[in-house]
């Protein structure tokens, strides 16, 4: 990376208890990209969850990955779109999340302490209820929140979910990153259910709309691929709200 860069990164540290040493987990750091930005991020995850600002004008988003330590493809995208970005002209302000619990991420783990984060999110300063409450301080557009599914698991299959209830502004966000990416719409009328306490449906609950990305991998598990397939996801969903140019 030169020194020409168009945009500051600014770093903060919004949960102090789930630090973690993400190049302890092998599976993830052989498949990072270490960059400047990468190294400093990596370094700054020892002391808990990072978010990154990138860009300072209207509107504002939010990007999530690793609620789930051991969905790898997201976490490594979303470093990716932070060297992407990095070097744009922003039409807005990106709040990027690439682990949200780097302890679970070392520990190549679903779960931070036994706790599921995505189900976690109504639970005062659980991580995910700490992110949601940034989102709000920061008055975000929307929340998109990545995550990677494994095949014959729920839903074992690339797509992205939304609710229409409360929030239908999900489903049009939903339907454009479909419709860009080929990932399958999925669809379910009122958020809160089934999925209590995903950090998506209490997003839309709050009257943020959020969707969440899925792509297909094996857990614990990262290849090229998989990992542009969420990348592009990433793309789309800043793609929307117009922050990048349409390609
Ligand atoms: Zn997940």
């Amino acid at each position: 990376m030169d020194g020409l860069n168009k945009n500051n990164l600014e770093l903060e540290i919004i949960s102090k208890e789930s630090g973690g040493f993400i190049s302890a987990n092998r599976n993830i750091f052989n498949n990072i990209e270490l960059s400047d930005n990468s190294k400093f991020i990596l370094n700054q995850a020892i002391k808990g969850t990072p978010m990154i600002k990138i860009g300072g004008s209207y509107p504002n988003l939010m990007v999530v990955a690793g609620v789930h330590g051991n969905e790898l493809a997201p976490q490594i995208a979303a470093l990716k779109l932070i060297d992407k970005v990095f070097d744009m002209d922003l039409n807005g302000t990106l709040y990027i999340i690439p682990f949200a619990s780097p302890k679970s991420t070392m520990d190549n783990s679903r779960y931070f302490d036994g706790i599921d984060l995505n189900r976690s999110t109504h639970l005062p300063n659980s991580i995910t209820n700490v992110i949601l409450k940034k989102a709000k301080e920061l008055n975000v557009s929307a929340i998109g929140d990545f995550h990677s599914s494994a095949p014959n698991s729920n839903p074992g299959r690339e797509g992205v979910f939304c609710t229409q209830k409360p929030c239908d502004a999900s489903f049009f966000i939903a339907d454009y990153i479909s419709k860009k990416v080929g990932s399958e719409k999925i669809i379910y009328p009122v958020a809160g259910i089934p999925f209590k306490g995903a950090l998506e449906d209490e997003s839309n609950l709050a009257q943020i709309p959020s969707v969440t990305c899925e792509v297909l991998s094996a857990i614990g598990y990262a290849n090229e691929r998989i990992c542009e397939r969420s990348y592009l996801q990433m793309i789309a969903f800043l793609e929307y709200f117009g922050i990048i140019d349409k390609e």
